[in-house]
């Protein structure tokens, strides 16, 4: 596909999730079977936002068939959204299951998919059994589409007013990081930078496990979002790459958090790009041993 289209796709795609608009998934429904997976991947991404509002019977078998693409970022995409779709996903319990069983899925597949079924599982049960659950901010009594839809976005229940003041503030900010995204390295993920290119290169050639750009919660109401975490080691990566004063003050109150939390880190700047090898062992031997 071409770029300059394919770009326009994911941009409006972006902007249809945004929107929350039910009238315009159909238009989703035919951006998620778009031959660029960059584009199916952020419609997949942008019906899981729309859920609560669209009709799940339209949405659920297409995120479901979505579940199997050959692309492992489509598929992760796919699994988040069927969680937001909660106990109207029964059908999907299956497949999911069977993702997070499968040793050849890759790991944050796997991770995400056994998410995804405690999530359904629980809200299905909050249906059925007349559960009561809580919203954790105001405390009202939520059903069990604000509780799926807020698992899946923020691992903790929200009634829908608490979930849009919430989703608010962290939307534009995450979808400019999504379509940011755009460089593939070598195992697929897409990166937003040369240096984060580099270190995850690195990483996949010395078979070192990493996530990339995940929230990861470390304690109790803190989440931060490392760019790389190295699971087997426990290790954060982060490449500070820019410099701009509202960076640095980000930067700052990061490094301050994880240094709170007596968590390994490793930072890496720009002008280690070219020295990359040298550097980035130096600095992970301290934490592991490298062959
Ligand atoms: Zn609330």
């Amino acid at each position: 596909m071409d770029k300059k289209i394919e770009k326009q796709f994911a941009a409006r795609a972006v902007e249809l999730g945004k929107s929350g608009d039910a009238a315009v998934v159909d238009e989703l429904l035919k951006l998620s079977n778009c031959s660029a997976f960059h584009v199916k991947r952020l419609a997949v991404s942008a019906l899981g936002k729309l859920a609560g509002k669209v009709d799940s019977e339209k949405v659920v078998p297409v995120l479901l068939a979505r579940v199997r693409d050959s692309n492992a970022q489509v598929r992760q995409y796919a699994i988040k959204s069927l969680a937001a779709y909660g106990a109207d996903c029964v059908s999907a319990l299956h497949d999911l299951r069977d993702i997070a069983d499968n040793p050849s899925e890759k790991d944050y597949n796997r991770r995400d998919a056994k998410q995804a079924v405690e999530i359904i599982e629980e809200a299905i049960r909050i249906r059925k059994e007349k559960i009561i659950k809580h919203c954790q901010k105001c405390n009202v009594v939520i059903d069990s589409d604000e509780y799926s839809r807020s698992m899946k976005a923020f691992q903790r229940p929200y009634c829908d007013k608490c979930f849009d003041e919430a989703y608010l503030r962290r939307r534009n900010y995450d979808t400019e990081v999504e379509l940011n995204k755009e460089i593939r390295a070598n195992d697929g993920t897409l990166v937003q930078s040369a240096g984060e290119l580099k270190i995850a290169d690195w990483l996949t050639a010395r078979k070192i496990k990493y996530r990339y750009d995940e929230r990861i919660r470390i304690i109790d109401g803190y989440a931060i979002r490392p760019d790389f975490y190295l699971p087997e080691f426990d290790v954060y990566i982060e490449y500070w790459g820019m410099d701009t004063i509202d960076y640095k003050i980000g930067m700052l109150k990061k490094l301050k958090l994880y240094q709170l939390q007596g968590k390994k880190l490793i930072s890496l700047y720009p002008e280690d790009k070219n020295n990359l090898d040298i550097i980035l062992k130096s600095k992970l031997s301290k934490y592991i041993q490298l062959t």
